[in-house]
């Protein structure tokens, strides 16, 4: 199969951003054995757009459109797409469902064009849109296949992942069996990861090993091709042997896993319960946890302890601990876990204390964060983290950070 990768937005002809979508799909391509011919770009211009169609359809059988599928005027890739396939379109019920109870969960104002988001072509393969409105799609015509995807990265790259490759690999001819695997790895930079299996990564052609960072994670996707899935399985096994010895510290899961998820099932076989006391966390570990369905039997509760008031008064902590240590110290991270531990009688207590930021609290910078942890059966410690993101991006690694060290 021979792809072509087509960029759709005048924003990338005036250079106002890089084609950084194409540089990508390149790379997932080329790991499930497809060659990708030509990278083209085209403005919002639907004479041209319909030229660079006919100009791919003679030298690619696969075409890669991302951009243009929103809502604006200037998004116009699957009317000239359908237009150009001769095609009606229809409205998606599961898309335009989720864009209608978007405007009712948020109370805005929903216009007329947003319905326009979830017309699709009649025909094609509709690929679901997890962090955005519009979907994808996926057309077989003739002797081509045409996919749509959304313009931003963050849209564009889990729908690709996620819906689109499966859906390139289902046509492709070769009888090669592809496996892949997602290991999960925080407390760790990209960079510093990418330093460890720079070995591994610069000799990879066959499993591929393909690392992506995100939201303080990063995750290794490993690809391996063979005649039969026991090889390839075995390919697999055999790789990530070697990555976990270089960074096995760090991993904690497989593929859609999170902390949170990975935590519960610790509890969950071990029957333990936890509650938690939480300042700069505001709630948020507890409201993670309270997501997940049937958490009932393991979190017994906890309190928001915000200020040094109601870290005394809610929490029992000694003013002099606050006096002396202040609140973003181990001594109250401590106490605030054995505490909220004793006062419910649970196996686990977990504390969160700390200057979120953007200031700095009592002299120690923004992201200074301690998480305690008291046991039932072993000494309570804390660990200390420090952080360098926004306010809630300090929040939420916080809770993550919680549930690696409980892990
Ligand atoms: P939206 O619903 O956000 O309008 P869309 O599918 O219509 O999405 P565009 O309007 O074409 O996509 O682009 C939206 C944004 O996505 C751009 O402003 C840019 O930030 C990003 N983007 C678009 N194309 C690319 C590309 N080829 N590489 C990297 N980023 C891109
Ligand atoms: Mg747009």
């Amino acid at each position: 199969m021979k792809a072509e990768i087509i960029g759709v937005g005048t924003e990338l002809l005036l250079g106002q951003i890089a084609n950084t979508n194409a540089q990508y799909l390149s790379g997932e391509l080329a790991e499930i054995g497809v060659n990708v011919y030509f990278h083209t770009v085209v403005g919002d211009n639907p004479s041209r757009l319909a030229d660079a169609i006919k100009q791919a359809e003679k030298r690619a059988d696969l075409l890669i459109f991302t951009g243009g599928l929103g809502p604006t005027k200037d998004d116009l890739t699957k009317e000239i797409i359908a237009g150009h396939l001769q095609r009606e379109m229809e409205t998606d019920n599961d898309a335009w469902e989720k864009i209608q109870d978007y405007f009712k969960r948020t109370g805005r104002y929903m216009t007329a064009n947003n319905e326009k988001q979830a017309r699709v072509i009649i025909g094609a393969k509709v690929l679901p849109n997890e962090h955005g409105m519009a979907p994808g799609m996926f057309i077989k015509e003739g002797p081509c296949f045409y996919m749509l995807l959304p313009g931003p990265p963050h849209e564009m790259k889990p729908m690709f992942r996620t819906y689109g490759r499966q859906a390139i690999i289902d046509q492709l001819e070769t009888v090669d069996c592809i496996e892949s695997r997602v290991l999960r790895f925080f407390n760790i930079g990209e960079a510093e990861i990418a330093e460890r299996l720079s070995d591994i990564i610069d000799a990879q052609t066959n499993p591929t090993v393909a690392p992506l960072a995100g939201d303080g994670e990063v995750t290794i996707r490993l690809t391996a091709r063979s005649d039969s899935k026991d090889k390839a399985v075995a390919m697999l096994n055999d790789i990530e042997k070697q990555i976990q010895e270089k960074a096995g510290e760090h991993f904690y899961g497989y593929n859609d896993t999170s902390l949170m998820a990975e935590l519960l099932k610790v509890l969950e076989n071990r029957e333990l319960t936890i509650a938690a006391a939480e300042s700069l966390t505001g709630g948020l570990f507890q409201s993670e946890m309270t997501s997940v369905v049937g958490v009932s039997t393991m979190l017994l509760g906890g309190i928001v302890c915000y200020s040094n008031e109601a870290k005394v008064k809610l929490c029992d902590v000694k003013p002099e601990t606050l006096e002396k240590y202040g609140a973003v110290s181990e001594q109250c991270a401590i106490e605030l876990a054995e505490n909220v531990r004793m006062s419910l009688n649970a196996d686990i207590g977990i504390s969160f204390t700390g200057a979120a930021g953007p200031d700095s609290l009592e002299g120690h910078p923004a992201g200074t964060v301690w998480i305690g942890m008291s046991f039932k059966d072993r000494e309570s410690k804390a660990i200390l983290a420090k952080m360098a993101g926004t306010r809630n991006g300090n929040r939420r690694r916080s809770v993550k950070m919680g549930c690696y060290y409980l892990l």
